[in-house]
């Protein structure tokens, strides 16, 4: 099966928060439907890395909505992305409004109007995040929000940072991780929480097969009409 052209984008909103395998089930999602991928985590990344790069380790307000109107493309292929310092910043200045405001108008121009992928035009986006389905796309027509158990979550981080040939200590990780969750959740500007219609998986005994296969058989129902034979 998969999307049929539409006069407006089929858009799938992925939520939930960091290592619960939604950015793994949103790149799959993407390639099977043939619909183009925005990680918007990179976007707030991105922002984090500039303020790092320009020396402040604070997130000053002004500095970092200077730096989320200055973001580009090129910005998201940074090697420091991923790098837990980038982590621990981006979730700090994405509870900053102004951040936020300037990089919703990037997440919208991209699922209104998701670019060509290398084998040709697609049917529509999907944008993974925090508050796709809540904040940046709320008529998204699929909305899922993918979570699992923190420690669940913390032992998957552990073992990608050590098989990444990288150092790890797990209580560390599992604190980062939780102090990342408690500031995604409890900011008062678009903070981490589910739409009332998105299908919530649990991932924490799921493997990414599964996940994936219950993502597709929802997404199937969303669409039936517009789904090829
Ligand atoms: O998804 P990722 O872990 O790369 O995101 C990094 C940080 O960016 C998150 O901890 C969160 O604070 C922020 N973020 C956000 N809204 C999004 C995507 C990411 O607030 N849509």
């Amino acid at each position: 099966m998969s999307v049929s052209t539409r006069p407006s984008p089929f858009v799938i909103a992925v939520d939930g928060p960091s290592a619960a395998g939604k950015g793994t089930l949103a790149r799959r999602v993407a390639a099977h439907f043939n619909l183009a991928y925005l990680d918007t985590g990179l976007l707030y990344r991105a922002v984090a890395a500039r303020l790092l790069r320009a020396g402040i380790d604070r997130p000053d307000e002004a500095a970092a909505i200077a730096a989320a109107r200055a973001v580009s493309a090129g910005d998201l292929d940074l090697p420091e992305l991923r790098e837990e310092a980038v982590s621990q910043m981006a979730s700090k200045v994405a509870a900053i409004s102004g951040v936020r405001a300037a990089l919703l108008d990037l997440q919208r121009t991209f699922a209104a109007a998701p670019p060509a992928g290398p084998s040709g035009p697609v049917a529509g986006a999907v944008l993974d995040g925090r508050d796709i389905g809540t904040v940046v796309w709320p008529q998204a027509q699929v909305k899922l929000f993918i979570h699992a158990d923190l420690e669940q979550r913390a032992r998957r981080r552990h073992k990608e940072l050590i098989e990444r040939g990288g150092e790890s200590i797990y209580a560390r990780v599992l604190q980062d991780m939780r102090e990342r969750d408690a500031r995604d959740s409890g900011r008062s500007v678009a903070p981490l929480t589910p739409a009332p219609d998105a299908l919530v998986i649990d991932t924490s005994a799921l493997d990414a097969d599964a996940a994936f296969a219950i993502a597709v058989a929802h997404i199937g129902s969303r669409c039936q009409d517009s789904a090829e034979p």
